[in-house]
């Protein structure tokens, strides 16, 4: 199996739905988290958006 043709299975599980979600923190959350110690935390863990490692969709 060549790069080429596991990169279009990749997509493939994709387009079906089959994402591969991580979490990613946004910027505000986490400059809050640092300035706003530990009150902050409650605004890093909302500005957590969950998406694809793959294909960057939002899941
Ligand atoms: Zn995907």
């Amino acid at each position: 199996m060549d790069g080429k043709t596991y990169q279009e299975n990749l997509m493939s599980m994709c387009a079906s739905g089959q994402h591969d979600p991580t979490k990613k923190y946004g910027i505000f959350g986490i400059l809050m988290a640092v300035v706003c110690f530990p009150c902050g935390l409650i605004c890093l863990f909302k500005d957590v958006e969950n998406r694809c490692v793959r294909c960057g969709a939002k899941v």
